[in-house]
């Protein structure tokens, strides 16, 4: 009976079941064991790969869904960008004027090196002002546009605690 509804949307997880969080021993997505519920949310972690108990992180899939993506109306505007984009790593300034444009229509995430970017949205950065994630490297780096250079700057890096 309980492995019959083992993973089941509606079957809620609890204390002793398996889940996907990021690690930051391992500085990797691996499988958890859940040690404690907090308010009926994941609260206590272990990794099964290093057995470091930690605060739950959701995984780069959960955390990538929740960033807003942009809306139709504004996908037309990013392709102008797209069009404008420079083949290396290279600061065109067609494509900073054509991301100014888009960044009236969008609101900019603020930059943070542990939260999760997907192509084509706008960041504000402390330093380097509004940017633009041209391209995802890898799940830990990204290039981003700004007004005056093209950084590689980091995502998805675990929490310090
Ligand atoms: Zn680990």
């Amino acid at each position: 009976m309980v492995d019959r509804l083992k993973g089941h949307p509606w079957k809620t997880t609890s204390v002793g079941d398996e889940t996907d969080s990021i690690c930051p021993r391992c500085d990797d997505e691996t499988i958890h064991r859940v040690v404690a519920m907090k308010e009926k949310k994941i609260h206590l972690v272990i990794c099964s790969r290093c057995n470091s108990q930690h605060r739950y992180r959701p995984s780069l899939a959960t955390m990538t869904r929740k960033v807003p993506l942009p809306s139709e109306r504004q996908a037309k505007v990013l392709k102008k960008v797209e069009s404008a984009r420079t083949p290396r790593r290279q600061l065109s300034s067609k494509e900073w004027q054509a991301l100014k444009e888009v960044a009236g229509e969008m609101e900019p995430l603020p930059y943070d090196p542990t939260a999760s970017y997907s192509e084509k949205q706008i960041v504000s950065h402390p330093t380097f002002g509004l940017g633009f994630v041209r391209m995802v490297i890898d799940k830990s780096k990204i290039e981003v546009v700004f007004e005056y250079e093209v950084k590689v700057l980091a995502m998805n890096r675990p929490r310090s605690q």
